[in-house]
């Protein structure tokens, strides 16, 4: 009821009694998100970098899933406008509003010397709230799902290891003593990505912490056209796997989830594609690969067993970055006439 007017009224009160504050005129709300609202605007005579506050208007504390966001993307980057010392925890100040009308205090984010306006640049506070965004959403489904979690068995990761014959599913490079694999998830942890076997690649070490967070479809627009073809021959290997071995209706909805995310916003994605000529012009010839488990089934049908088999092979020989054969481009302009 009060998520906007509250901090609202509490800006007037702040620009009232602060002359550190912004110019009224610049501000505006963002959220409320479950259980904080950032409100943001420009002081007048710095165009470079964002003020804002952060409310709680849920209760008295920062949600336990916007923690690790804070932790990331506000701690040693968000600077007190006051002191001009980085935010290094998520202390509660309780601020006085305008009397008379609606709560008298509120409870917001504050520095130890108990201002509560930080500055971060434009760019750097838009990571924030998206990552804070994001955080909600998974919150969010998780709510709904009540049952996230997922588990599999260590046979499940050699027999998807199998598949990916012993490759980063990324880069293509065998994993061994000097490259480990790790598990990497098709619906990211931070989504609400759970651990079914379904959910999980196998990964190395450098290509999962480049990905982070990064839609699966999306980062794969990244990597070489033929390793994307062979991204598709693995999923497919994996589906069918799964067919025989039976799967639970929810670990089937993860990976769709996971395989339905693409956001060509994503600013992780962005800064790769930004420092990256080899990635920005994969980007712009790879097609997104298909945005779901049948789509990827009907591509896998429309290619025979033989050429699949050859596909998987073509991409044992070769690394990811090396020719493809021209087996290879038939069937990448099969694809592109679907
Ligand atoms: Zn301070
Ligand atoms: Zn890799």
């Amino acid at each position: 009821m009060d998520g906007e007017t509250s901090p609202v009224l509490a800006i007037v009160s702040l620009e009232a009694t602060d002359p550190c504050f912004w110019s009224f005129g610049e501000f505006s709300g963002i959220g409320p998100m479950a259980g904080v609202s950032i409100v943001m605007g420009r002081n007048g005579s710095d165009r470079d970098n964002m003020l804002f506050a952060v409310y709680m208007t849920e209760s008295d504390r920062v949600p336990s899933y916007l923690k690790p966001v804070f932790e990331k993307y506000f701690f040693r980057i968000a600077i007190c406008v006051r002191c001009l010392r980085p935010m290094d925890d998520m202390r509660i100040g309780s601020f006085r509003g305008p009397d008379g009308i609606g709560r008298k205090k509120f409870d917001g984010l504050a520095c130890s010397c108990g201002h509560p306006i930080w500055s971060m640049t434009d760019s750097e506070l838009f990571t924030a709230q998206y990552a804070a965004n994001r955080a909600e959403y998974a919150w969010r489904r998780k709510q709904r799902m009540n049952s996230a979690g997922g588990k599999h068995s260590q046979k499940e990761i050699e027999d998807i290891l199998a598949i990916q014959k012993g490759r980063c599913i990324y880069c293509n490079r065998r994993f061994g003593k000097r490259i480990h694999w790790t598990k990497d998830h098709i619906l990211p942890v931070i989504d609400g990505g759970a651990n079914w076997a379904l959910n999980i690649v196998m990964a190395c070490k450098s290509c999962n912490s480049r990905r982070g967070s990064i839609p699966f479809r999306t980062f794969c627009r990244l990597l070489s056209p033929e390793q994307n073809e062979t991204v598709l021959v693995n999923l497919v290997n994996r589906i069918v796997a799964i067919g025989r071995a039976g799967l639970t209706g929810e670990a089937y909805a993860v990976f769709e989830e996971g395989l339905a995310l693409h956001d060509p916003r994503d600013p992780r994605y962005l800064d790769i594609v930004r420092r990256s000529d080899l990635a920005r012009k994969n980007a712009s010839v790879n097609k997104l690969l298909p945005r779901s488990g049948s789509l990827i089934l009907r591509w896998g049908l429309a290619h025979t067993r033989k050429e699949l088999a050859n596909l998987g092979n073509r991409c044992e020989q070769t690394s990811g970055s090396k020719r493809q054969s021209n087996h290879g481009r038939t069937s990448l302009g099969k694809r592109s006439k679907r």
